[in-house]
């Protein structure tokens, strides 16, 4: 008979809505599995009516933690004792770690990213980097990065919904870090030209790439890259969108998906629940991850 499931097995949850397609659950319990942790993860689909009950739920089990997903990020910090300063700059939580009734939420995305560039041999530490997006993804890698002591950091978006929180991500950041952050108009190109062309690394991270956007993107032509810059997108699918494809034309040294962001910020979360580093080498080959 398997012992996989025990009596002493604890619960990691992942609580949000949709959330049946969503691989986590089969990432960590294959790292759980690897490393013979005595973990379980499941999915939960819980909106944010039903959101309070839920955590209420965890501490009276004693779960060990969750990961959190929309539309819960955003929200979750009401019912929980303490946050981790990305989490309280970024306004969100993805990840939930009850210490003897203690539940903290922190943001492992940013981490996600930062660490991807690592994992990839890009140091941008005390360099500069151009950024587009205000939304969850973006915010996270912004304040990581600036918490992280990238030296410069020049955001662009819409002036859609996302723009009043670029503004406050950018306030905050030049508050509390020691990094210059910067937000421009999407709108206006010729800045974003002269942005990217001093920057040591370009990041995309808004969905422009994928769908219902796949085979989009904002850069008009070739002539806003260069082959010494680094490009990264937080898409994933597809694995190459047209944003990476023109880098590569371009000969720009490093490509990057978003891949490596979502293993990472998987591993940052396993780290805080178990201690123990997840086995990234098997996670690659299992997942099928080439970035
Ligand atoms: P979000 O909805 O919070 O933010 C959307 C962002 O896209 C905003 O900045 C918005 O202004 C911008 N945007 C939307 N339409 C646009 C357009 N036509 N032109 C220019 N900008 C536009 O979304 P999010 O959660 O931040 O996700 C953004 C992207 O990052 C998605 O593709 C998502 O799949 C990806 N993502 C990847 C990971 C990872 O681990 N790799 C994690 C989270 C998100």
């Amino acid at each position: 008979m398997t012992e996989r499931i025990t009596g002493h097995t604890e619960l990691i949850g992942l609580i949000a809505y949709p959330i049946r397609h969503s691989s986590s659950p089969a990432m960590h319990n294959e790292a759980f599995a690897k490393l013979g942790l005595d973990y379980a993860y499941l999915a939960f689909e819980v909106g944010n009516e039903e959101l309070e009950d839920t955590i209420k739920g965890f501490r009276a089990m004693k779960v060990r933690g969750a990961n959190v997903s929309m539309p819960n990020k955003t929200v979750v910090h009401k019912y929980l004792d303490k946050l981790s300063e990305a989490a309280e700059l970024c306004g969100s939580v993805n990840t939930i770690v009850n210490d003897n009734g203690v539940l903290t939420g922190h943001v492992t995305d940013g981490i996600g990213y930062m660490q991807s560039l690592k994992d990839n041999d890009i140091d941008v530490i005390g360099k500069k980097m151009t950024i587009v997006g205000a939304g969850g993804a973006a915010t996270a890698i912004q304040v990581q990065a600036a918490l992280d002591g990238v030296a410069e950091i020049s955001i662009f978006n819409n002036k859609d919904k996302f723009f009043e929180r670029a503004k406050k991500t950018v306030k905050d950041i030049n508050e509390r870090t020691k990094c210059k952050a910067k937000l421009y108009d999407l709108a206006d190109l010729d800045k974003l030209k002269e942005e990217i062309a001093d920057s040591y690394l370009f990041a995309n991270a808004t969905g422009v790439g994928m769908k219902p956007l796949e085979g989009k993107t904002y850069i008009p032509d070739k002539s806003f890259l260069r082959p010494d810059l680094i490009v990264t997108d937080t898409v994933y699918a597809p694995r190459e969108t047209v944003l990476l494809k023109m880098a590569k034309e371009v000969g720009c040294k490093k490509t990057m998906n978003g891949l490596g962001m979502m293993l990472f910020q998987g591993a940052a979360a396993f780290k805080l629940w178990t201690g123990k580093n997840m086995p990234i080498e098997h996670m690659k080959k299992v997942l099928d991850i080439e970035y």
